[in-house]
């Protein structure tokens, strides 16, 4: 659905006065442009490394500031001992829905589990989340008008004339822990939903297998199109997305945000690091907590890696309290 710049704009406004009934300041900028002020709290004293960026984005007239970081938790820095999951292991090898997307780019075996070395791609931000957290009806308000803007989206032309339909994101507005892919599959495209292809279906028993269901998270993805023959997302596209989950991640301001493979480490953490040197501690996304662990679609091509994500889950698992045997 194509909508008017008039449209757009009143969505715009629609959100502006959600989050400022939220608390939030609105700052006239110099271009004209309104600006989100996020108060600045730093107090996390596990930070490891650190150089910082924080460049604003900007979604119809909405500007908000762009943060990502990255922490090694006290915890992570202990080191994980995780014995073999039954769960994991009983989970499928190939979902064979033919769903394209679950060919994520891998090497043929997985690397080895975790390399720990810090890096410097990897960006550290002060920031929390911004003003106070939204009550449901609100957040239902703020994605019902961040949805439209999504469909009406034409930021990355080539995707909009290819795509079906926008893949917007799916589940509880007041999720603690959020699970981020990369981009909509075939499967998606067509049903408007993320992970309900074969890499869903396995994204689904990881969830179970962590003791939660799917209906208690939310699953996004960095893009919200298809890309054609389901090819890696751009850095471009990236981008251009951006503010879209960006606003959707400050209104969900979730505890934990599980990156579903590279593209979303990428997306969320603006690292370009792989999965094996993020993975195994928490990292930073405002005041959420972040991990990184390989996609399912992965997990479909490489069996032997199931057992790394499982004592990722397991990881997330011990700190959010959930007992694992
Ligand atoms: N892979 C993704 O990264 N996202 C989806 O929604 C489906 C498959």
């Amino acid at each position: 659905m194509n909508q008017s710049p008039q449209e757009l704009l009143v969505g715009a406004k629609q959100i502006v006065e959600h989050l400022e009934r939220s608390g939030l300041r609105l700052l006239p900028k110099p271009n004209d442009q309104w600006s989100l002020a996020w108060p600045l709290a730093n107090t996390m004293s596990n930070v490891v490394s650190a150089s910082s960026t924080s460049t604003p984005v900007s979604i119809g007239q909405i500007q908000i500031a762009d943060s990502s970081a990255v922490i090694a938790s006290k915890e992570a820095r202990q080191g994980t001992t995780t014995p073999a999951s039954p769960n994991l292991d009983r989970l499928p090898v190939h979902g064979g829905d033919g769903d394209q997307r679950d060919r994520i780019s891998a090497p043929a075996s997985p690397k080895p589990p975790i390399e720990r070395t810090a890096s410097a791609s990897v960006s550290v931000s002060t920031e929390s989340w911004n003003g106070k957290s939204l009550s449901l009806p609100d957040r239902e308000a703020v994605f019902n008008t961040l949805k439209e803007q999504v469909a009406a989206c034409r930021k990355c032309e080539a995707l909009a004339c290819s795509r079906k339909q926008t893949v917007f994101g799916v589940g509880a507005l007041q999720a603690k822990v959020v699970f981020f892919g990369e981009a909509p599959g075939a499967d998606e495209d067509r049903q408007g939903e993320p992970f309900v292809g074969a890499a869903g279906q396995l994204l689904n028993k990881i969830i179970l297998a962590a003791k939660m269901k799917r209906e208690e998270v939310y699953i996004l993805n960095s893009l919200k199109c298809r890309p054609p023959g389901n090819r890696t997302p751009v850095d471009e596209e990236i981008a251009n997305c951006r503010p879209f989950f960006q606003q959707q991640l400050e209104v969900l301001r979730p505890e934990y945000i599980v990156c579903l493979g590279a593209v979303a480490a990428r997306a969320v953490l603006q690292s370009t690091d792989s999965v094996g040197r993020l993975r195994g501690r928490f990292h930073r996304y405002r005041d959420a907590q972040v991990l990184v662990t390989y996609h399912p679609a992965y997990l479909l091509r490489n069996e032997s890696a199931k057992r790394f994500v499982w004592e990722d889950m397991q990881f997330l698992m011990k700190a959010m309290g959930i007992p694992i045997a």
